[in-house]
């Protein structure tokens, strides 16, 4: 059962009955809030590594906020293997062996805002989890070297076929996805992208199916990673 979808931006499932915490069904974390068996799977120390900083009551619900080091997952040092591998600060680790310090910083990610001359925008359902057979944007992760204009581009032939003429920057938003069992944190950067030809969008590689969408029938519910939710918001309080 889906709850709470209203003002938590991220997805989340009731997972009643925890044998963790009976009373409290859901985790925050310090960026949004993902269910139980996620956090089972994927942070098996959560519960002894973490301490709880703070119960609040939302709709009725229980929940406990966590705040857990973005490194938690990371136990030995990258450069020389040590286990000593400690917090530095809130950011980073340092190796109490070898002195290596590794910052957690967010990845650049971009997301295409394309619009045919009908006034519709192209929206692609996602083929993958996260978020699987929701609304999305075009876009995706940045590639090293390469600028957020050409990753904007490059992703829109890969997910559409489309050949992007244009690129004009709209905001960016932070956002988290969790892949492999990983939270990983992301600047979501929007571009208004022309391009040659809609007519010719296909769906492809991420993309399970491409729609196109009177602007003003759009419905941020229907998005499924937050910050492309939030991104379709703003969109419609700018529009005419
Ligand atoms: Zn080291």
């Amino acid at each position: 059962m889906s709850i709470l979808k209203d003002n938590i931006p991220i997805d989340c499932l009731l997972f009643p009955n925890s044998h963790y915490i009976s009373t409290a069904p859901f985790i925050f974390h310090a960026f949004g809030i993902l269910k139980l068996t996620q956090y089972e799977a994927c942070f098996p120390d959560l519960f002894r590594s973490f301490a709880i900083q703070e119960k609040i009551n939302l709709k009725k619900q229980t929940v406990i906020m966590m705040h857990e080091h973005p490194f938690a997952q990371f136990h030995f040092c990258p450069k020389c293997g040590s286990p000593r591998f400690v917090e530095h600060n809130e950011k980073s680790k340092q190796c109490e062996d070898c002195g290596f310090v590794y910052y957690f910083n967010p990845s650049a990610a971009t997301v295409a805002v394309i619009l045919n001359e009908r006034q519709e925008l192209l929206v692609c359902r996602r083929g993958k989890e996260p978020a699987k057979g929701t609304l999305d944007l075009p876009g995706g992760f940045s590639d090293c070297f390469e600028s957020s204009e050409e990753g904007v581009a490059r992703e829109v032939k890969e997910e559409t076929g489309l050949e992007v003429t244009r690129t004009e920057f709209l905001f960016s938003l932070p956002n988290t996805y969790l892949y492999s069992g990983f939270l990983v944190h992301t600047v979501d950067c929007f571009f208004r992208c022309t391009v040659a030809d809609s007519s010719l969008a296909h769906a492809m590689d991420d993309a399970a199916e491409l729609l196109w969408i009177p602007v003003k029938e759009l419905r941020p519910e229907d998005f499924g990673l937050a910050s492309v939710r939030k991104g379709i918001e703003k969109l419609l309080a700018q529009w005419p």
